[in-house]
């Protein structure tokens, strides 16, 4: 019955706007609340005997709360939006056939955070107001005056309202929540909950601490020295003001142009320290905008082409264990399977079991799952359900699952660990990461060759990889001479590759590929790091004083010095890394950012820390370069506030001299 759907959508909707716009704790993943209100929206477009002017779908979703209201004295409105490209065409369609001229669009980022509209007098900041339902919203000037991106002054005496975004970065909402954690206060979902949150204080004290920025995208002039006749223009216009606009913004001639846009930020926008939802498409000329108009809850000059979800609800099937190579074990989500960011995600990360019990995650739970661009999904939270309070609550485990040996807490660290060094998990995951992309790299040879492998009894120590002769890997299933060789090879080439793969590889505790190329850049050669003393490891730049110990125990430890000296008769020679290396770029650090065109950012890496150079992973006032490939990020700003000297990707391989 439509009617009674109807009535069923309405009602959730509005929970689910309660539980977001007022308690900052959403439910459902934004993309389940898009299809719940898209399906509103279809069904009082197939039945509009069923309109009415209460319905979610005519309204602007926010609820006021605790603060003072204040009714704007221009409307805000919200946006429709589309996950789909044919849906944008048809939308460019109608607009496009109002006019006789091509109707040009600027596409910007669809900031995930809030809405809120600032106003000027004589170029003073007076007041500062949510979007609430976009009549009527709420006075948060005090708040929105500790944000040091909201000018106090402008350079101008203009009178002008402007409209923004408030968002907490990324790294800032991360940052917040281990600290919450640590006191037990709310932990956030996202950052928007977190920046929402955060204005909600009724203590702007409390807001003057939290991280909180804001793009400015509007501007309506009421008395100012011009009045831009475009969106672009408006945009300049609002920079000149003093407000900090967003970079990735683009003028593009027709809506292919707006797909393109909104392509390339799909998967690019994991790399900005600030979370986007979308692209916003809107007409660009003022007059074309004024023609259009609006409907009851947004415009019909501008629409919102949303990324494919990153946030989405699922069932806790199981909770499996997995054990690493240092011996953490580690709890493993069992999903129903769903699509999420394009694919279909089965398992995912739970971090620890102290956050399963923090949580109170329980099997057969509804939770949410997140994730980002090549980052294994996380769970993030239990959704509150009836079924919750009857499933049994989770025990951690206190043996291990593969050995059955005790498992152990360690000094510092959050997991539990298996410490049987016979542990048939931890040998099989050491030899996984041997081989592994990020440590010697051999072709041909993943977890279910070494599982095999280990269980015929021919390989249990990285050195009896190299033992292996060509015969034994036909007793692997299914491998013809061509995959022998292939494997065979493939692990005895990689007795040359760098010493710093080689030093990554043993698996030292807390040594990873970037301490690795530290290590190797000071101590050059097997015999430098036997004979480093704690004192001088815990002198390199980059390496603190428990990682210096974990070395130092691992190269004073018989067993590995056993292992050492095996890896030595089979010709491994442990100094090739510094055949062809230079001093050119010696003392300088480098920043990548952005998408280079004739390398990756390893390669680039690689070429960099080859002439003697460094690589750091965040920009400060010690970078000596930052490389800005295609689509940077967040770096390239703080590189233009730091004054640090920027390299396109043609600069780059001029100074390392790959021109030639
Ligand atoms: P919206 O967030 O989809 O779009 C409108 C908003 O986009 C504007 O108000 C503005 O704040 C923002 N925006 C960001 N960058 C912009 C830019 N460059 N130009 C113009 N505007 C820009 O719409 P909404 O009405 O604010 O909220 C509805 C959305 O909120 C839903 O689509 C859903 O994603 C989410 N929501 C989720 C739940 C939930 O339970 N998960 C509940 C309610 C709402």
């Amino acid at each position: 019955m439509p009617k009674d759907r109807i009535k069923y959508l309405r009602d959730e909707i509005n929970i689910h706007n309660y539980n977001y716009y007022v308690l900052d704790n959403p439910t459902i993943s934004d993309y389940e609340y898009d299809k719940l209100f898209s399906e509103l929206k279809d069904l009082e477009l197939t039945h509009p005997e069923f309109t009415t002017p209460d319905s979610p779908t005519q309204r602007v979703g926010g609820i006021s709360s605790g603060f003072e209201e204040y009714k704007h004295k221009y409307r805000l409105y919200s946006l429709d939006n589309t996950y789909n490209e044919d849906e944008l065409r048809k939308w460019y369609e109608r607009v496009q056939k109002e006019f006789t001229e091509p109707v040009e669009l600027v596409c910007e980022l669809k900031i995930d955070g809030l809405a809120i509209a600032l106003t000027y007098k004589n170029g003073l900041f007076t007041t500062g107001v949510t979007r609430g339902d976009g009549i009527i919203g709420e006075n948060i000037t005090q708040n929105l005056k500790t944000i040091k991106a909201i000018p106090l002054k402008l350079f101008k005496d203009t009178d002008v309202e402007v409209r923004g975004e408030i968002y907490m970065p990324k790294s800032s909402f991360e940052k917040l929540n281990e600290e919450s954690k640590e006191k037990g206060d709310k932990i956030f979902a996202n950052p928007r909950n977190a920046a929402a949150g955060s204005l909600r204080q009724l203590d702007s004290s409390v807001t003057a601490k939290r991280d909180l920025s804001m793009f400015t995208y509007t501007a309506i002039i009421e008395n100012g020295d011009y009045l831009p006749k475009t969106h672009w223009d408006s945009i300049q216009y609002i920079k000149e003001l003093g407000f900090k606009t967003n970079p990735n913004i683009r003028l593009v001639n027709d809506i292919e142009g707006a797909i393109k846009f909104c392509k390339d930020w799909e998967t690019t926008r994991f790399n900005l320290d600030y979370a986007t939802d979308g692209v916003v498409i809107k007409v660009n000329r003022f007059d074309y905008q004024n023609e259009l108009g609006f409907t009851s809850r947004a415009p019909k000059w501008a629409t919102a082409f949303k990324f494919p979800p990153e946030e989405i609800t699922t069932t806790l099937l199981d909770i499996e264990l997995g054990v690493g190579k240092t011996g953490a074990v580690t709890p493993v989500a069992i999903l129903e399977p769903v699509n999420l960011a394009g694919s279909i995600v089965s398992r995912a990360s739970l971090h620890n079991f102290d956050e399963i019990k923090r949580l109170d995650i329980r099997i057969g739970d509804k939770v949410l799952i997140k994730k980002a661009a090549e980052i294994i999904p996380k769970v993030i939270k239990v959704v509150d359900s009836e079924i919750h309070n009857s499933l049994p609550v989770y025990t951690t485990p206190k043996t291990c699952p593969e050995c059955g040996g005790k498992l152990v807490t360690r000094e510092g660290e959050v997991n539990l660990f298996c410490e049987n060094s016979e542990c048939p998990s931890v040998i099989k995951a050491r030899l996984e990461y041997w081989v592994s992309k990020e440590a010697m790299d051999i072709d041909y040879i993943g977890p279910s060759v070494i599982n095999q492998l280990y269980e015929l009894g021919l390989v249990a120590t990285p050195v009896d990889l190299y033992k292996l002769k060509y015969e034994d890997f036909f007793k692997l299933e299914n491998v013809k001479e061509k995959s022998a060789s292939n494997m065979y090879h493939s692990i005895q080439e990689s007795k040359t590759k760098p010493f710093s793969r080689f030093v990554t590889a043993l698996s030292i505790r807390h040594v990873g590929k970037e301490t690795a190329d530290l290590l190797v850049n000071e101590c050059p050669s097997i015999e430098d790091l036997k004979q480093a003393s704690l004192e001088k490891l815990s002198a390199i730049e980059g390496i603190g004083d428990k990682i210096a110990l974990s070395i130092y125990e691992f190269f004073h430890n018989d067993k590995n010095l056993k292992l050492l000296s095996e890896f030595e008769n089979l010709g491994f020679t442990f100094e090739n890394t510094n055949l062809n290396r230079t001093e050119e770029l010696a003392g300088k650090t480098f920043v990548l950012t952005g998408t280079l065109i004739s390398m990756t950012r390893d390669e680039a890496s690689d070429k960099i820390k080859m002439k003697g150079g460094k690589t750091s992973s965040s920009v400060s006032k010690n970078t000596s370069y930052v490389v800005a490939g295609s689509n940077p990020g967040s770096k390239l700003d703080k590189a233009e506030k730091l004054g640090v000297i920027i390299l396109s990707e043609e600069d780059f391989i001029n100074l390392i001299g790959e021109n030639k």
